[in-house]
């Protein structure tokens, strides 16, 4: 996409990278700007790199616009983006509904910190996400929910939930980790904050730890306040890796996706499987709402073997391409065995609400050779 002429500017081609804790003023009337907000922290005075950094300020903009967001926020994790966002819209005594096929650290968080400070959560299964209407309470003020889900890859039809959620004035936050804003833009569903681990496909290559919220500009800035004292803040260094992996993140996406329909479509009668869930399958039970919301079915797959967490074990430890490692959305590809993972340490019960199966393999496809992965699976099968 061109820059318009006003966005266009001589200089470094690449962001430059302001590693700087604090920034100084050449008079006290600059720092009285920034004070007055009229230079601020949306502006092009900078005080101190936890409230705002040139780097971080150029990520924050680009993700903006690529989620067509009037503002985002960078943070040092997702996690930080998440729990920041959620501290910042929810107080003791009110409830957050969420969906119950949610990334296990979402879960944690929703259960073990802010449960204790008095935020309860409801969790919700995909159909009872269809009827949210009977599960709304006055005490509900928050929506948080994702699709395609992790590790199952589930798909939600964001747009009939938010309509929903909407009737009742539940601020909604949407988790496109999964997705990126190259498949699928939920501001224009109806979500009021999309979040990102900017740590998957959008720095895409497995060398950085970053998260973001992106949305309107009001919630964003509430957000901002509390993120200003909770100091989740992203080093700009990262926010440099991760602007240069954005670079490239729809020729990867693109490409991960093409590789993941191929391996799926591969496997899908595979008789050592007792399921392949990938929204790109006709199968799949979400695959006409996939098709309606997303540009291409994303990058991740989910197999459960027969023969449950031995047998899945037996198959993790052969495979050669795939490496053996937590995370997803990244060049190379990975898999991972949910129970020990993102679900580990969860209850039977918690596994069984979030349908996480002993002998399920969640796979991260990469941008490898399509041929290569194929056999790569069909021999650790073998
Ligand atoms: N959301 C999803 C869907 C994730 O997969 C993850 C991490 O795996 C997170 C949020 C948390 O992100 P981070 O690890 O960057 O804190």
């Amino acid at each position: 996409m061109a820059r318009p002429a006003s966005h266009r500017k001589s200089g470094p081609l690449a962001t430059p990278i302001a590693q700087t804790s604090t920034f100084s003023f050449a008079s006290s009337a600059d720092l009285k700007r920034y004070l007055q907000g009229e230079a601020g922290d949306d502006g092009e005075l900078f005080l101190y790199s936890r409230y705002a950094n040139p780097t971080v300020r150029e990520l924050e903009d680009t993700l903006a616009s690529l989620e067509g967001a009037e503002r985002a926020l960078a943070f040092s994790s997702g996690m930080a983006a998440l729990s920041t966002a959620m501290v910042s819209l929810v107080k003791p005594g009110e409830e957050v509904l969420a969906g119950a096929s949610l990334y296990g650290g979402t879960s944690k968080l929703l259960r073990n910190i802010l449960g204790p400070f008095g935020v309860t959560s409801r969790f919700l299964s995909l159909d009872d996400l269809g009827r949210l209407d009977q599960f709304v309470t006055p005490r509900s003020k928050l929506l948080v929910f994702e699709s395609p889900t992790n590790p199952q890859v589930d798909v939600i039809d964001i747009e009939a939930v938010c309509a929903q959620a909407r009737k009742h004035g539940l601020v909604i936050l949407f988790d496109n980790t999964f997705a990126s804003p190259v498949l699928q833009q939920p501001l224009s569903l109806g979500v009021d904050i999309v979040m990102h681990s900017l740590t998957k496909s959008l720095a895409g290559h497995s060398d950085v730890v970053a998260g973001a919220l992106a949305g309107q500009a009001d919630l964003i800035e509430r957000v901002h306040r509390t993120a200003k004292i909770l100091g989740g803040c992203l080093d700009p260094h990262a926010a440099f890796l991760t602007l240069r992996g954005i670079k490239s993140v729809h020729v990867r996406v693109e490409r991960a996706c093409r590789n993941a329909l191929a391996l799926a479509r591969a496997l899908e009668s595979h008789p050592k499987l007792e399921e392949v869930r990938y929204p790109g399958l006709p199968s799949h039970p979400g695959h006409e709402v996939a098709r309606r919301q997303m540009k291409a079915f994303g990058s991740m797959i989910c197999v459960t073997v027969r023969g449950g967490l031995t047998a899945a074990e037996r198959v993790f430890d052969r495979l050669g391409i795939f490496e053996r490692a937590a995370s997803l959305g990244g060049v190379e590809s990975l898999a991972t065995l949910p129970v020990h993972t993102s679900h580990f340490g969860l209850t039977e019960t918690q596994l069984a609400e979030a349908r996480v199966a002993p002998g399920m393999i969640r796979l991260s496809v990469g941008i490898e050779d399509e041929d290569d992965l194929i056999s790569d699976l069909q021999a650790a099968l073998d």
